[in-house]
């Protein structure tokens, strides 16, 4: 591998690490911080804590003063860009419990509709329509962010044409930005419900905002272009629930279950990023990877944001983050 080397925009897959202050209880428990931002693309462990090894590269690296602003200008814009140009993409949130997946990706949500209204407002030759429709995959089952009602898990389908389709899953389309918002923050909330009685829901769970972004060319031109694409932003189950694998190759004993979906995901992801055309992607062995993979591979863009606690406390969880982030690339 070539570590430092930054990668041009049209790579179809951009990591990013998104390093986070210390919190409050970290501080008040006198836990110390472990890694240093060397630069805008390297991460280092502290000398006294080194592991191996010591240091990682990416595509950007954002340190714990970084605005979600920066985060999504630099790691995110232009796969959102793309998704307006008719391209699939996906947004990921990959990190341990409590490492700031939920916290970013709700701020890279709202910067995305932001830059998606302003695109429209700037593109009045073209007409745009934005659907939304939210779900989540909890022990892999999917239940509709946007029908409080719907309580089973919802069935996934194979169209011939749209191929996986998600079952009665509610799609609404947004009027404006601020109905968008609305609907987003409606997904949200459905998302916490039963979280107090499940206490590890929020850890295991995955939730994806899919939009999908249609848009034509106004009449007066006789080639009438159409574009449609779908944007995925998912928060993901929390890391830790990965499988992790000893060098023997005997599954870590680990307090959790392995979460399938994440498994597969990061399987999924590994595959891709080595780049052969060639070779079984198990897109089919999970839900999350089913309902993802017109959006993943192939033509379309990924961006991951793998987030990171900087606490020494947390250094084997962070260090394996960095490990899914390097092989993603
Ligand atoms: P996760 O979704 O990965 O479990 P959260 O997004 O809930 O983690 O973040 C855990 C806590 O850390 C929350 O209180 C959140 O507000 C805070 N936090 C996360 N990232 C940042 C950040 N970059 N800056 C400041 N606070 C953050
Ligand atoms: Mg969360």
């Amino acid at each position: 591998s070539t570590p430092g080397r930054p990668r041009s925009r049209d790579d179809k897959i951009v990591v990013t690490v998104r390093l986070r202050p210390l919190s409050r209880r970290e501080q008040f428990a006198k836990d110390h911080i472990a890694w240093d931002c060397v630069d805008d693309h390297r991460i280092l462990c502290k000398p006294e804590h080194a592991t191996q090894p010591p240091s990682f590269a990416f595509d950007k690296v954002f340190g714990p003063a970084c605005l979600t602003e920066t985060v999504y200008e630099e790691g995110v814009k232009n796969v959102v860009l793309s998704a307006l140009m008719g391209i699939n993409a996906t947004v990921f949130a990959y990190g341990q419990t409590s490492s700031g997946k939920t916290y970013t990706m709700r701020g890279i949500t709202e910067k995305a509709v932001n830059d998606i209204y302003n695109h429209i407002m700037d593109t009045p030759e073209r007409g745009f329509t934005i659907k939304i429709s939210g779900l989540e995959i909890y022990n892999e089952n999917v239940r509709d962010l946007l029908n409080s009602e719907s309580g089973r898990s919802l069935k996934l389908l194979d169209d011939p044409e749209k191929g996986t389709v998600v079952e009665k899953l509610v799609e609404e389309t947004a009027k404006d930005d601020k109905h968008l918002r609305h609907l987003i923050s409606i997904c949200e909330a459905q998302r916490q419900v039963g979280e107090t009685a499940l206490n590890d829901k929020s850890s295991r769970s995955h939730q994806i905002i899919r939009l999908t972004i249609q848009s034509t060319l106004r009449e007066n031109s006789d080639c009438v272009r159409s574009f449609v694409a779908t944007l995925n932003f998912v928060d993901l189950a929390g890391s830790e629930r990965a499988a992790q694998t000893h060098a023997d190759g005997n599954r870590l004993r680990e307090g959790c279950h392995i979460n399938l979906s994440l498994m597969t995901l990061t399987s999924v992801i590994r595959k891709l990023s080595v780049g052969k055309r060639s070779g079984h992607i198990p897109y089919r062995d999970s839900k999350l990877t089913r309902i993802l993979q017109h959006s993943l591979g192939g033509n379309a863009r990924t961006a991951i944001i793998c987030t990171l606690s900087p606490a020494l406390s947390h250094l084997e969880q962070s260090r394996n983050t960095l490990l899914f982030a390097t092989r993603a690339k």
